[in-house]
C-alpha cells in the first residue's frame, strides 16, 4: 500500500492538503520533522498516514487525557487499529489495550507524557518495534509558549531509554522562533525536515466590533448563526458565569466550561458540546486545546485575548472542516486594560525573577498587537499573515473592514479639548479616570462633577455635542498612540507626557477611521447556495440517529463537508458513495446503504 491508498482508503480524501505531503515523505524516507501548521490545516493525518505504512507502532504524545478517547474512536471508526493509555482508564481497560499492544495488533498508541515512563510502558516500550514517536501540540515544551507543560520535558528522557530511535515527528501551531527553536532543541531532533505552510485559513470570515452592549452584540451574532455550532470565549470565569445564564434564560442550548469547575463538571460540559446536545459553549480559554470538533462555525471572543497567537489559535477552531465559518471580536477599552492588569500579576511560579520579567515584557508587547489589530482599519487577515510573517495583499474581501465603508475623521480639535481638560485639572492637582473626564467635557450635572466645583473649568462642558461613546473612542485611541498616559495605583487615572504637547502646543494634526456605517457582514456564504439544505437537513438527522445508536459524536461518524459534498453529488451507489469527501471503504461500508438510501428516497421524492 502506499500513502494515496491509505489517504483515500481510510480517511476518504483525495488529495492532500498544503504541505501534508512533504512531511508524510519526509517522514517515511526517515527524517525527523517539524510541521507547523496553523489549527485545522491537518496536522493529525502527517502522521497518521506513514504511521499505517511504517513496520510497528507509532507512539503519539498528546496534552489532554481527555481528548484521546475520541481521537481513538475517530481513528477506529475509519478502520484504524489505534488505541490509548492514560489514566482514565479502568484497569480491565487499561490491560485490554496493553495486551492489544503486545500482540502487534495496534498501529498508533495515544500516551499522556507522564504516562511514558511509568513502568508498564517501559516493559511495553522494550519489548514492541516503535518506529515513530509523535509529539502533538509539541509547543507545550517550550516556556516561551503559551501552554507550557513541565511533563512534555519527560519526552525525551523515554527516547533515551530506548533501543533503537524513532523517527521522531513533532507538530504545532505557534511559529514563533524561540517555541520553534525550544521543539528541536529540547527533542534533539536530529538535522529535521521543518515545514511551515502558510497561515491562511481561507474559509474564515474574520469581524471586530466594538459594541456599546457585548451581549446584545452577542445575541446578534448568535441568531445569525441559528442552529450552528459556536464557541464564546471569555476572560474570566465570572464572565462565563454572566454570559452562560444569561443566554440560558433567553433559551439558547448553552453550556460552560472553565477552571473553577469539578473534573466532572467539565468533562460532561465538553461532552454535551461534541456531541451536539448543547450547540453553544461559553468558556474560559481553559477550553479547547485538542478539541478535534470539525463542525464549530463561529468562534466569538467576548473580551479581545492577551495576544494574536492565543486568538488565532482560539478562532481558528472554526470551520477546521474547511467549510464557512465566522470569529468575531467584541472589543472594548477595558479589555485592554484587564488584560494589563493579568498580565503584570502574573506569579508563574515556574519561572525564576529574571525570565519572569522577560516573560511579562513580551506579553505586553504582544498585548499591544492584539489591540493593534482590534483597532485597525485595515484588512483584518493581511494583519494577522503579516504579525506571523506572511505575506498577504491588503485586501482579503472576507473580513469586517474589508467589507465595510470606512470614513476618515479629523479629530485634531476635539483631542486638543481633551487633553486640555487633563491640563487644566492638573493645574488644580486633580486626576481622573476616563468616565470623569467624559462627565467634565460633556457638561455632566452629576454630584461627582458639581460638588467638588469641577464645572467652573474652562473645558467644563466643550464637548456637549460628542456622544459619550465618540469620546470614549477619541480617548482610547489617544492612550494607544502615546498621547496620554495611563498610571495610578488605586485606579487607572489619566496624565499627560511630552507627547501630549505635539498636539496642545505643535498643532500636530490626528486622523481616526471611524466606521460609516456598520454594513453588517453577509454570512450567506456561496458554498450553501449550492447545498440542498433540505436534504442536508434530512442527512443530518439521520447522522443524529447513527451516531446516538453508537454512541459516538456525530462528526465522527460524518463530518459537515461529507453531509454537504453527500448533497452536491447525490450519489447512487457505493462506488459513487466513495468519491464523496472523507468517505474511506469502511465508512462505506457500515454507513453506504443507509445514506444512499436516504439520498434516494429524497430524489424520488423530488422528482416526483
Ligand atoms: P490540526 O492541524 O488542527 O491538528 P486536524 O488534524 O484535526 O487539524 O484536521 C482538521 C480537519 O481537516 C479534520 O476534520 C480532518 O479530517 C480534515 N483533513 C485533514 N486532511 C485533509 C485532507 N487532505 N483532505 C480533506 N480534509 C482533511
Ligand atoms: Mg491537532
Amino acid at each position: 500500500m502506499d500513502k494515496f491508498s491509505v489517504l483515500s482508503k481510510y480517511f476518504g480524501y483525495k488529495s492532500f492538503r498544503n504541505g501534508q505531503e512533504q512531511l508524510v515523505d519526509s517522514i517515511l524516507s526517515g527524517s525527523d520533522v517539524l510541521g507547523i501548521m496553523p489549527t485545522g490545516a491537518g496536522k493529525s493525518l502527517c502522521y497518521q498516514v506513514p504511521a499505517m505504512l511504517l513496520e510497528g507502532v507509532t507512539i503519539v504524545v498528546s496534552p489532554l487525557i481527555s481528548l484521546m478517547q475520541d481521537q481513538v474512536d475517530a481513528l477506529r471508526a475509519s478502520g484504524i487499529p489505534a488505541g490509548c493509555l492514560n489514566s482514565s482508564l479502568s484497569d480491565e481497560e487499561y490491560r485490554h489495550v496493553l495486551s492489544e499492544a503486545y500482540k502487534g495488533e495496534l498501529k498508533i498508541i495515544y500516551a499522556a507524557p507522564e504516562r511514558l515512563l511509568s513502568q508498564g510502558f517501559l516493559n511495553l516500550s522494550s519489548q514492541i518495534k516503535i518506529s515513530m514517536l509523535t509529539v502533538d501540540e509539541a509547543h507545550c515544551i517550550s516556556q516561551w509558549g503559551q501552554d507550557f507543560r513541565p511533563s512534555y520535558l519527560k519526552i525525551k528522557e523515554f527516547i533515551n531509554t530506548l533501543e533503537y530511535r524513532p523517527v521522531i515527528s513533532a507538530f504545532t501551531a505557534t511559529a514563533t522562533k524561540e517555541v520553534r527553536d525550544d521543539i528541536i532543541k529540547i527533542l534533539e531532533l536530529n538535522s529535521p525536515f521543518v515545514l511551515t505552510t502558510g497561515f491562511d485559513r481561507k474559509n474564515l470570515y474574520f469581524e471586530v466590533q466594538t459594541p456599546r452592549d457585548k451581549f446584545t452584540a452577542l445575541l446578534r451574532i448568535i441568531e445569525k448563526n441559528r442552529d450552528k455550532c459556536g464557541i464564546v470565549y471569555c476572560s474570566t470565569r465570572k464572565n462565563v458565569e454572566y454570559v452562560c445564564s444569561r443566554l440560558c434564560e433567553a433559551g439558547y442550548n448553552a453550556s460552560r466550561y472553565h477552571a473553577g469547575l469539578s473534573d466532572k463538571e467539565r468533562k460532561h460540559n465538553q461532552d454535551d458540546f461534541i456531541y451536539d446536545r448543547k450547540t453553544i459553549m461559553v468558556a474560559t480559554n481553559a477550553f479547547g486545546m485538542g478539541i478535534d470538533k470539525s463542525n464549530v462555525s463561529f468562534v466569538v471572543h467576548y473580551n479581545m485575548p492577551k495576544n494574536i497567537e492565543s486568538y488565532y489559535q482560539e478562532a481558528g477552531r472554526a470551520g477546521r472542516d474547511g467549510e464557512p465559518a465566522s470569529c468575531y471580536i467584541l472589543y472594548s477599552g477595558q479589555d485592554v486594560r484587564t488584560n494589563t492588569f493579568l498580565i503584570n500579576n502574573d506569579e508563574n511560579s515556574e519561572l525564576d525573577e529574571e525570565s519572569r520579567k522577560l516573560v511579562k515584557q513580551k506579553e505586553l508587547e504582544r498585548l499591544k498587537y492584539m489591540t493593534f489589530y482590534c483597532r485597525t482599519a485595515g484588512c483584518l487577515r493581511e494583519f494577522i499573515l503579516k504579525y506571523f510573517g506572511d505575506s498577504s495583499s491588503n485586501y482579503c474581501g472576507n473580513c469586517s473592514n474589508c467589507n465595510s465603508n470606512f470614513e476618515t475623521v479629523d479629530i485634531t480639535i476635539d483631542s486638543q479639548k481633551i487633553l486640555s481638560c487633563i491640563y487644566r485639572l492638573r493645574e488644580r492637582k486633580l486626576r481622573y479616570g476616563i468616565g470623569m473626564i467624559i462627565s467634565i467635557l460633556r457638561g455632566s450635572k452629576a454630584e461627582k462633577v458639581i460638588k467638588p466645583g469641577l464645572n467652573t473649568l474652562s473645558t467644563y462642558g466643550i464637548m456637549k455635542e460628542c456622544p459619550e461613546r465618540r469620546c470614549r473612542e477619541i480617548i482610547n485611541l489617544l492612550i494607544e498612540n502615546g498621547y496620554i498616559t495611563i498610571c495610578g495605583t488605586d485606579y487607572p487615572v489619566l496624565t499627560l507626557n511630552h507627547k501630549s504637547r505635539e498636539i496642545l502646543f505643535e498643532k500636530k494634526q490626528l486622523e481616526m477611521k471611524l466606521v460609516r456605517e456598520q454594513i453588517s457582514s453577509d454570512n450567506s456564504h456561496p458554498e450553501d447556495d449550492k447545498t440542498d439544505m433540505k436534504l442536508f437537513s434530512i442527512l443530518k438527522e439521520l447522522r443524529r440517529k447513527t451516531a446516538d445508536l453508537e454512541g459516538v459524536p456525530a462528526y465522527i461518524v460524518f463530518s459537515d463537508s461529507s453531509l454537504k459534498d453527500m448533497c452536491r453529488k447525490m450519489p447512487e451507489n457505493k462506488e459513487q458513495f466513495l468519491t464523496v469527501s472523507g468517505v474511506g471503504y469502511i465508512k462505506s461500508e457500515k454507513y453506504g446503504d443507509k445514506f444512499l438510501k436516504a439520498i434516494n428516497e429524497y430524489k424520488c421524492g423530488a422528482e416526483a
